[in-house]
Parts: structure tokens; sequence; C-alpha cells
């Protein structure tokens, strides 16, 4: 038996959910005049869904089609679901997407679903599922991170996602304190959001550009559990904030970001590491990883919790033993002062350094827009179905910028930028 959800939108403050409507319009995608919108998000979210519309509209938008999704209709597949139900996935709709960013359609993601829904579920059948809806997806996927199009993530506060973050809270108020915590970290609480925004990125591209004048040949993390030598790919860009797509439009694709990112070298990645906070994994909470790796590939991998589903995800296929990203985020983080545990990337991703298993970004290299994937993979960019992040910062981690020549370079001490 199911019940009806209450309403809790009457929660939300409506003045800073119409500014983040407006920051992922004008900031997050810079939406065209003329251009459609292929956007996606959880029935839950239909108030920001039509807020985001609205915007878009009012900012010139060919046409805005939204897809939602309904946990209740998630699980019905587990419960009732064929067997063989299990290896689909709605391949022709992915390929609709394709096509059209092929013809220059932005892409608005809305996050909020229950990050533990799939928790009770079979792994294998969980497993089984992510695999085939990967793969479909790949024809579309390919150039959200080929970077073809303008692009944007956002989040809206979802009540079985507030109940995991704020347990023990009434449903209205854990929905309230977590619409407050994405407003904050969207940057959506002040007067002028798209000014702050550009205040923000701004500071962002001068990190990226010293590291980038810097050209190290590999970074070295060392902290409790860690010491981790993470070569840097032939060629690499550091990226970080707003950056251009290749159809000309510079967008924020991840609302909120702190992050500055660039793509290691696939078969240059040596030493062990420790998580440092859990990684909310479809459905799955996987704590306490460790791992080893050796040229690049994981060669032992353990967690406390969710072990299964880690080896699972890392036998996807060759690439998701081998690192796609790594990415620097001071402890000091807004998200990371807000001492939560989101249980969703867009936002724990923020709070600490971390590295993520599997595809790397072609906009993480110089003149990445015209490498073909050969050459991407001659560079050492990483190629997989999967894209994990997953964090090792902490207020305790050091980070050394090797040089080719050996020369060191101190870039982070105790979690803050040196
Ligand atoms: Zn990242
Ligand atoms: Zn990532």
């Amino acid at each position: 038996m199911t019940m009806q959800q209450p309403n809790l939108s009457a929660s939300i403050d409506p003045v800073k959910l119409d500014r983040l409507a407006e920051v992922a319009v004008k900031v997050g995608l810079q939406l065209q005049p003329g251009q459609d919108l292929f956007l996606t998000a959880p029935v839950a979210a239909l108030p920001l869904v039509r807020r985001i519309a609205e915007h878009a509209y009012k900012a010139g938008a060919g046409l805005v089609t939204p897809i939602l999704s309904d946990e209740e209709v998630t699980l019905a597949r587990y419960r009732s679901g064929a067997d063989a139900s299990f290896d689909r996935a709605p391949g022709w709709l992915y390929e609709g997407a394709a096509k059209a960013f092929a013809g220059n359609t932005a892409r608005l993601a809305i996050v909020g679903d229950n990050p533990m829904l799939l928790a009770g579920q079979d792994p294998a059948k969980v497993a089984r599922a992510n695999k085939a809806n990967s793969l479909a997806y790949q024809p579309a996927l390919e150039k959200i991170v080929g970077f073809d199009v303008n692009w944007n993530i956002v989040a809206y506060p979802g009540s079985a996602w507030a109940a995991q973050v704020f347990p023990g809270e009434p449903a209205d108020v854990a929905v309230a304190r977590l619409a407050d915590a994405i407003f904050q970290a969207s940057r959506v609480d002040v007067d002028d959001p798209v000014a702050a925004w550009g205040a923000h990125n701004a500071g962002l591209r001068r990190r990226t550009q010293w590291l980038n004048e810097q050209r190290f040949h590999a970074l070295h993390f060392s902290g409790p559990g860690t010491d981790l030598t993470v070569g840097l790919a032939d060629g690499h860009a550091w990226q970080g904030g707003a950056s251009t797509a290749k159809n000309g439009v510079t967008c924020n694709p991840n609302i909120p970001t702190e992050e500055v990112f660039t793509t290691p070298h696939a078969r240059r990645v040596d030493g062990h590491v420790s998580s440092t906070k859990p990684l909310s994994y479809q459905g799955t909470l996987i704590d306490d990883i460790a791992v080893r790796f050796e040229a690049g590939r994981i060669v032992e991998a353990k967690a406390a919790r969710g072990e299964e589903v880690l080896n699972k995800v890392l036998d996807t296929d060759e690439g998701a033993r081998r690192l796609g990203e790594v990415a620097l985020v001071p402890h000091s983080s807004p998200i990371s002062k807000s001492g939560l545990l989101f249980f969703n990337t867009l936002f724990d991703e923020n709070a600490a350094c971390h590295i993520a298993l599997g595809q790397c970004y072609s906009k993480c290299f110089v003149d990445g827009a015209s490498l073909s994937p050969e050459q991407i993979a001659a560079q050492g960019g990483n190629k997989s179905l999967i894209h994990i992040d997953w964090m090792i910062g902490s207020g305790e981690i050091d980070i050394d910028g090797v040089h080719a020549d050996g020369r060191r370079v101190p870039v982070f001490r105790k979690g803050e930028w040196a």
C-alpha cells in the first residue's frame, strides 16, 4: 500500500524558487532566443519545472519539452516487472534526445529523487537496469560529455530526499530546510543571484588559469588512508565554473559548483586512496571505500558498506576501473561548511576534493572539441559507460603539484589552497 504524498511545496520559499529557475535559465543554460529546451524532472519538482518554463519562454525559448519521472513507477518495475525487463531501456527516447542535441536543443535536468529509493532492491537487478540504461543513453550522453550543447543540472527538495538529509524532522520542516540549503548553495539567497554567479565564476577562473599555467605532470594526494599519485592527461586543461559549449554558448553545467577539475591520465594513477564521505550511488550508500591503483587501474577495492554494488560498478567495463576526472574543492567551501551530507553528488562533490571513475570530459583537454576519441585515448583520456564521483578530500589532505622533472609545488595544505 502507498499513501498519497502530502503537498509540501508550500514549505518552499516561492521567491527563491523563482530565482533558482531564473538562474537555471540565465546562468546554468544561458538559453538562447529560439533555442529548444529538453527537460527531465521528478514529478515532485513540477513547481520548479513550471517556473523554468516561464523563464525559458521569457528568454525566447523555441519549445520547452519536459519529461517527468515518478518514484512509485520505478518501484512498480522492481515489484512486478518481468525479469527480462531489467535488461531494457527506452532507447527510442535517448535516440530522440541525441537527435534533439544534434539540432542544438539545450538540456536541463532537475534532480531531487529519494537517494535511497532502490536500497532495498536486488543489487543484481539494479546493476542490470543501470547498465541497460547507460548503453541506451550512450548516443545522447556522448553529446553531453562532448559538450555539444549548453546543459545544466539544478536541484529541487523532494520530500524523501529531505527526510534522508534531515532525519527526525517533520516532513514540512525537512523540505523547508533542504530548500534553504539548496538555495544557499545555489547562490539564490541574495538579491541579484545572476551578479553573484558572475563574481563566483570569476574566482573559479583565476584558479583554473593558475593551474593551466603550471602544467603539472601529476598531483600527489596525501592524508589519512591516502597516498595517491594522479598523473594528468597529456594536454589536459583545467575547467571550473562557466565554460563554453561547442555551440558557442557559455553555460554553468552544474548549479551549485565549487570545483575546478581536469582529466587524469588513465594509465598513470598509482597508490591507495580512501573515501572521506559516503557515496550515494543510484539507491545504494557505499561507505568507507578504500582502493589501490596500479598503472591507472583499480586492482583492489573495499568498502565497509555497499562493497557488492561497488564491485559490480567496477565490472561495468574496462574503463570503470580507471579515472576520468580529478577535482579540487577547498575544505572551506560553503557546501562543506554547511556540514550536511546531501546524499547527492551534485552537492557532495562540491564539499570536497574528488576523483571520478569512468568517462572523461573532452572539454578538459586543450582544444578538446577538435580531438577525436582516438586522440583523447592516446593522450590518456578514459572511456567508460559510467562517470561516478567520490570524495577523497578533507581538512587533512595535502596536495602537491608534480612537474615532469620532479619539482613539487604545494597546491593544497590541510584542505585549503596553498
Ligand atoms: Zn567533479
Ligand atoms: Zn564528475
